[in-house]
């Protein structure tokens, strides 16, 4: 078979000449593109039965059934391998390939040609055929009226009137009839067009904003502005995204390479694309530089004039060698390995870091390669906050770039004003509807009263960290956190006395909260910055932005907003890429020194990790490993450590999160202890204890204590007693006598009396721990001793009812069968009453 394929934007002529192939040759079919003019579209409609089975779908064709391609009225080649046939009526184009034959014509239309072969070779036509052929040669002559039309045209026409063409049906579909739509569309296009400030080129823009049912692009050429132009563009815009298309004249103006910087393609006289967060303004700047510049790369704005060093130096010979630079490119082994900022050098040089090497503390920056779209460069600038960008090609460091350079060079392209603010986009999302979803409404409202009162202060507020992410998650949490820019205290001062709310108020910290009615608690803070002097010591705080408050945070999925003031109520803010993050199921830090400047963050870090079942990511985990090695939880208050680990013990994930501090030798450093098999069996008993005793008891037990004691089974006591003593687990530390000496005697208990005894005189809190100690028969002893208490086979009452008057005997009696009960003499409570009778009755006659 063979096939004719139509090129994007095909016309009547196009479509005329393809057609007129198929008579000639059998077995060829027509490959539609998926654009075409709208006169092409009347044409299928009207000749649909006629032309329905000489048309194929791209994906239809099984390309190696094919022996031979045609291209009509156009001269883009097909990428296939297999013969190729063109037929056009333009000027040549300079095409080399062996496998292409090249026709070119100088008639006003193709479809000509064809008729003038059909005529040769006596193909027999009909009327149909005759109109169809017919259409192309009147849409390309303009009617006979164009300049290019020739003699050829006019007699191949006649032949087909001579046939019989279906005049009514031409004229409906060569004539230009606009319905109410497309006439305003129309209108608005023309009304919108701009010229671009392009020198020495006519290029003109225009906004398409109004709902459009059809394929827009047949109406561009209806455009009377556009008619003159070098080149044109028109945005359309759709929900979220933007469409550009563009047509060009000028072989200066390639629009296949300037839309292959904006992630889009196509031809060089006619091409699109669809960007997404980038208004018609900013459109406009980058399509002028995109026309304007030679180099329609990224390639010009690479730089390379940042000190290089190798990743083995100290960070003190790192800092001889930046000088006054702000950055320094670290290779390792010749291959790009990332970035050092003064601001980190001087900070870990601050922390006693100084010969540690700089390859510990470079920073993963984001990188380009010289492939990166001019697109994508600028959707990278307005995302991250930093204003360098390394280029690496195939690992290899090739050089900078400055978002400086890009906004310079953007903003210097038109007078004017906001031209592309790159600061301020970082990326947001619409959470309004998942905020309602979640929270329950009377939460929700009263989010939104304290947003509009914030507005009315002049203050934005912003839910932060935990809840934020739990949102995210859509894990059920009330810890609200709420980010004041501009006075938290300010805030809840006035908004607990205009509501009569009782509230508390921590100047020194900048935080305080509120108290409501319904129980909730609503924690603030002013947004502030820290400055930490030495490890994990508590930081300096100062006010500063959003930001700066975001900045000091531990993970990035700790670090999403989501704003409450009035009029942004519900946008997410996100400056890290923690949604990015909370997907991919990653924990990572904000920068290299993270761990070095709190070292509690290594503890919190495994936490989440085991909690929301995250990995570390690579960075985070090797600075996590270094942090440990180095023994920075040492520097860490033991405060700090205490409440950290209470967190831990509380958890529900506690044996996933030991795990991994045992792996990454955490329980090592804190503890000088390792989980072995052992251990590990002792923690999933200990587990399953606190589930059964708490069924049993109907009370919960604390957790450290339990799990502290366990973990810590294979000291002799004083170690235990000191370990719990240095990270101030007081009372832990001043039970472990009472705790050791009860297990000694559940231990030694010969029978479930003195097993009673003791239980009746230990502090239960302990059992869960204590009970992981016992093998399975002495376990099911205790067990059996807690329901029988629980559950005793006679009560006082139940002597009253057998005719027993109370009296200090009651207590003897009851002792009396409960011990029979425990030794398993009694089955039931009928044999416990007969003896009771037997026993006690009869001596009260
Ligand atoms: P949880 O669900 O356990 O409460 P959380 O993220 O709310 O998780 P919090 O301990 O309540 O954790 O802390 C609130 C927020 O404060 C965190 O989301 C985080 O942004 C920040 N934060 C807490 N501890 C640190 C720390 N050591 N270093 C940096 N930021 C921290
Ligand atoms: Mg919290």
């Amino acid at each position: 078979m063979q096939v004719v394929i139509l090129d994007e934007g095909s016309d009547l002529d196009a479509f005329s000449s393809a057609y007129g192939l198929t008579l000639l040759f059998p077995d060829t079919y027509i490959i539609l593109p998926n654009s075409y003019d709208y006169k092409l579209r009347k044409t299928l409609e009207i000749f649909q039965d006629r032309v329905k089975q000489k048309i194929l779908k791209k994906q239809e064709v099984d390309f190696s059934k094919v022996k031979k391609a045609f291209v009509v009225d156009s001269q883009t080649i097909p990428d296939l391998d297999i013969p190729i046939e063109i037929f056009d009526h333009h000027p040549k184009k300079d095409l080399k390939n062996k496998n292409i034959k090249i026709y070119i014509y100088k008639t006003g239309s193709l479809s000509t040609i064809i008729v003038e072969k059909i005529k040769k070779q006596k193909v027999k036509l009909d009327t149909e055929d005759a109109t169809i052929l017919a259409l192309g040669i009147y849409e390309d002559t303009g009617g006979f009226k164009f300049l290019g039309t020739t003699s050829r045209d006019l007699k191949a026409y006649n032949y087909l009137l001579n046939i019989g063409i279906d005049l009514v049906k031409l004229k409906y579909i060569v004539s230009d009839t606009f319905d109410l739509e497309d006439s305003e569309v129309l209108r608005e296009i023309i009304k919108n067009v701009e010229t671009l400030p392009v020198e020495n080129k006519k290029v003109l823009i225009s906004n398409l904003i109004r709902k459009y049912s059809k394929d827009v692009a047949w109406i561009l050429k209806y455009v009377k502005p556009f008619e003159e132009a070098d080149a044109y563009f028109l945005v359309i815009n759709q929900k979220s995204k933007k469409t550009i298309i563009g047509r060009s004249k000028d072989k200066d103006i390639d629009l296949s390479k300037i839309m292959s910087q904006l992630d889009g393609g196509g031809h060089p006289f006619a091409a699109s694309t669809t960007v997404v967060g980038f208004d018609f303004n900013e459109i406009k700047n980058f399509l002028t530089y995109l026309i304007s510049g030679k180099d329609k790369t990224i390639s010009q704005f690479i730089k390379n004039d940042l000190p290089v060093v190798e990743s083995n130096l100290s960070l003190n010979q790192v800092k001889s060698v930046m000088g006054r630079y702000k950055y320094v490119v670290v290779l390792q082994s010749g291959k790009y390995a990332g970035i050092l900022t003064d601001k980190i050098i001087n900070n870990a040089i601050k922390h006693g870091l100084k010969d540690e090497k700089a390859i510990t503390f470079t920073e993963d920056f984001i990188t380009l390669n010289p492939n990166t779209t001019f697109l994508q460069l600028l959707k990278l600038t307005s995302n991250y906050e930093t204003d360098i960008f390394p280029v690496v090609e195939k690992g290899f460091y090739k050089g900078v770039i400055y978002k400086k350079d890009i906004v310079n060079t953007l903003a210097g392209l038109s007078d004017d004003k906001p031209l592309f603010n790159l600061s301020s986009k970082v990326k947001t999302v619409n959470y309004l509807e998942r905020l309602k979803r979640f929270f329950p409404k009377d939460v929700l409202d009263l989010l939104k009263d304290i947003g509009q009162f914030s507005e009315k202060l002049g203050y934005k507020s912003f839910i932060i960290g935990g809840v934020v992410r739990d949102i995210v998650l859509g894990k059920q949490s009330l810890d609200i956190d709420i980010i004041v820019e501009g006075s938290a205290i300010d805030l809840i001062k006035r908004y607990a006395k205009e509501n009569n709310l009782t509230y508390h108020v921590y100047p020194e910290f900048m935080t305080g909260n509120i108290v409501f009615p319904n129980g909730l608690k609503l924690d603030f803070a002013t947004a502030r910055k820290e400055e930490y002097d030495s490890p994990g010591s508590y930081p300096k705080v100062e006010k500063a932005t959003l930001f700066e408050d975001l900045y000091r945070r531990d993970f990035t999925i700790n670090t999403l907003a989501i704003e409450i003031t009035y009029s942004n109520f519900g946008k997410l803010i996100d400056y890290f890429n923690g949604l990015v993050d909370i997907k991919e199921k990653r924990i990572r830090i904000l920068h290299t020194l993270s761990f070095v400047e709190d070292p509690i963050r290594i503890l919190r870090a495994l936490r989440f990790a085991g909690r929301l079942e995250f990995k570390l990511e690579k960075k985070t985990e090797s600075l996590l490993k270094h942090a440990v090695e180095k023994d920075l939880l040492n520097f860490a208050p033991t405060g700090r450590i205490n409440l950290e680990l209470n967190l831990t013990f509380k958890e529900e994930k506690v044996l996933d999160i030991l795990k991994l501090m045992d792996k990454y030798k955490v329980l090592y450093k804190l503890f000088g202890i390792t989980l072995d098999k052992e251990k590990e069996k002792l923690l999933v008993k200990l587990q399953d204890n606190f589930l059964i005793l708490k069924e049993i008891l109907n009370t919960d037990f604390p957790t450290s204590s339990n799990y502290l004691y366990v973990l810590l089974s294979n000291y002799p006591q004083e170690i235990v007693y000191n370990l719990l003593k240095k990270y101030h687990f007081e009372k832990e530390a001043k039970y472990i006598d009472e705790f050791l000496s009860a297990f000694k005697i559940v231990k030694e208990s010969q029978n479930k009396y003195t097993l009673y005894k003791t239980l009746k005189s230990f502090n239960r809190e302990f059992l869960p721990a204590l009970t992981s100690f016992l093998d399975s028969n002495e376990f099911k002893g205790i067990i059996d001793v807690l329901k029988k208490e629980k559950n005793p086979l006679i009560k006082g009452e139940d002597l009253i009812e057998l005719g027993l008057k109370p009296s200090p005997e009651f207590k003897t009696i009851l002792e009396d069968i409960f011990v029979k009960y425990l030794n398993d003499q009694f089955k039931n409570k009928e044999e416990a009453v007969s003896y009771i009778k037997n026993k006690y009755l009869k001596e009260v006659k």
